[in-house]
């Protein structure tokens, strides 16, 4: 492993100039400052590892900022939550391990980094990547908003092949993309190097973050309707835990079924369960690759199918949010998958379902209902489900806009991996047919893949999975309650 000092650069096909600084400086260069967004974490992250690299080369002090959007996406507490205890975490890690300051500023980035920047007096800044049309709609703006003496890089720390190397369009589906990603694996999917203390310190103090205060504050303030989750604990060694623990790590204990329990919902843990850290940027899909790349030769299917879902087709679905502008309306739809849904969409539905029906899970599918519930209660519903859930909402709404704008609501407010380009493109597959092909035309789907009660039952134990909801969102009320009845009885004895 090459150390930070010593450093080999990041690969320059991971980075993409946004600005360039475009006066020469005149005095000393100015302070690397790491915008920090997607990539929430100290290991593994090609962009820290930039920040760094360019800051020992210009010999200047390197710091990390975070900005806390007031809104964002419709976040709420349970992700506000899991994203700041993580970043708690960050803050302490970075700032004791690497002796870089991390600093929190709260408001729109498009005013508090440029704003950093100038009164640090930075010279160059250094962002992660996303696809998401916000964040690069703000970077366009700090762009135009920073000084002339300021240079911006973004550095895809997310993919393991950069987005803009494994295709410059809009691909078709996996079948069109996987070729072009896995050519260039030899390549990007290498070791990453340790990153040592930056050799200029940072010099002025940074004010400690009361963390407890931060976080109380956010979460009373915003969407305390969907609270946090006990069961899934946020941070890199958590998440470092899920992948390759003792205990119960996937790569250690449950790898060897993936590729045929990974499609029954009866067996929860069949999945890696990696999907809230690889979302909020607490592990890097790339060590993910790397550990599980060791084991292929003892299980080899296993390792295959992994490696599909978590390069393949995740990339892909950043793919289609970065070269697809509608990339969740179904403007974005192929145009044979727009039509067959126009054609159908006046089809007589045999039920009807409000949004609000839906939310509180009351069809006449009990199946459906299980796994509504299993989002709403647990926060993350099983793989297989989503498909089916999605499909139904398309079955049961007036119709394919109406389906989307649903389906994402609720993938968006309740799912602790919402709000990611898997989660545009997971409802996108399911009722626009992106990435899919055309199927046999029938009612109300017209030609997009269809999805029912019955082929469910043929594949899985239906009354195993929803009993296993039940049994969860039971223990949840029961706690619930638990936690209601000791605090009534804190305030009677105060
Ligand atoms: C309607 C619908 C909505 C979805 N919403 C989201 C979402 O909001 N956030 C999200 O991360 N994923 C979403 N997915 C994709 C997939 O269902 C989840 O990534 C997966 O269930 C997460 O659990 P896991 O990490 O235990 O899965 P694993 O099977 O262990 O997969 C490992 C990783 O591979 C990637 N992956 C797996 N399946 C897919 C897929 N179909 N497309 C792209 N990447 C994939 C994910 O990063 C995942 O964490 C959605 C799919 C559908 C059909």
């Amino acid at each position: 492993m090459a150390s930070a000092t010593s450093q080999m650069a990041v690969q320059a096909g991971r980075i993409r100039v946004l600005k360039e600084r475009l006066r020469e400086l005149e005095g000393e260069v100015g302070p690397v400052v790491y915008w920090m967004f997607r990539d929430q974490r100290v290991r593994d992250n090609w962009a820290l590892i930039h920040a760094v690299h360019q800051a020992n080369k210009d010999s200047v002090p390197v710091a990390v900022v975070f900005n806390l959007f007031d809104q964002f996406l419709g976040a709420k507490a349970r992700h506000f939550g899991f994203m700041l205890r993580g970043l708690r975490q960050l803050s302490r890690d970075i700032e004791h391990t690497l002796h870089i300051p991390f600093f929190l500023v709260q408001g729109e980035a498009e005013d508090t980094i440029p704003n950093f920047l100038r009164e640090c007096g930075a010279s160059l800044l250094v962002t992660d990547f996303s696809p998401l049309r916000e964040v690069q709609r703000c970077k366009a703006d700090i762009c135009k908003r920073v000084s002339d003496l300021v240079a911006v890089h973004e550095v895809d720390a997310h993919n393991v092949v950069p987005l803009w190397v494994a295709s410059e369009k809009l691909e078709y589906s996996a079948k069109t993309i996987r070729g072009k990603i896995t050519k260039r694996l030899s390549e990007y999917l290498i070791d990453f190097p340790t990153i040592e203390p930056p050799t200029r310190k940072w010099v002025t103090e940074n004010q400690p973050i009361d963390w407890d205060d931060v976080i109380d504050g956010v979460l009373s303030r915003k969407g305390a309707e969907v609270p946090e989750l006990q069961w899934c604990e946020p941070g890199e060694i958590a998440a470092m835990e899920v992948l390759m623990g003792n205990k119960n790590g996937f790569l250690t204990k449950r790898l060897k079924n993936y590729s045929v329990d990974r499609n029954d919902p009866s067996k929860p843990s069949g999945l890696s369960g990696l999907s809230p850290y690889l979302h909020f940027g607490q592990i890097s899909a790339q060590r993910c690759a790397l550990e599980a790349r060791k084991l292929r030769s003892s299980s080899p299917q296993a390792v295959d199918a992994f490696l599909e879902e978590l390069i393949v087709r995740r990339e892909l679905a950043d793919n289609f949010c970065f070269y697809q502008p509608h990339y969740d309306s179904l403007m974005g739809a192929w145009e044979w998958a727009r039509k067959t849904l126009l054609d159908h969409a006046k089809d007589k539905r045999e039920h009807i379902y409000s949004r609000e029906q839906l939310e509180k899970g009351q069809t006449a599918d009990p199946l459906w209902n299980a796994s509504q519930k299993e989002m709403v209660y647990h926060g993350k519903m099983h793989g297989y489900m989503r498909m089916y859930w999605a499909k139904k909402i398309l079955e049961w709404t007036s119709g394919p806009e109406e389906a989307l704008e649903i389906c994402i609501y609720l993938n968006d407010k309740y799912e602790i991996d919402g709000r990611d380009p898997n989660g545009y493109v997971g409802c996108m597959w399911s009722i626009c047919g992106v990435h899919d092909q055309g199927w046999r035309e029938r009612p109300i789907f017209g030609k997009i893949r269809y999805m029912n009660y019955a082929g469910c039952k043929r594949k899985f134990d239906v009354d195993r999975y929803i009993a296993y909801v039940n049994k969860l969102v039971g223990e949840l009320r029961k706690r619930k309650a638990e936690n209601l009845l000791s605090e009534k009885d804190k305030v009677l004895h105060r």
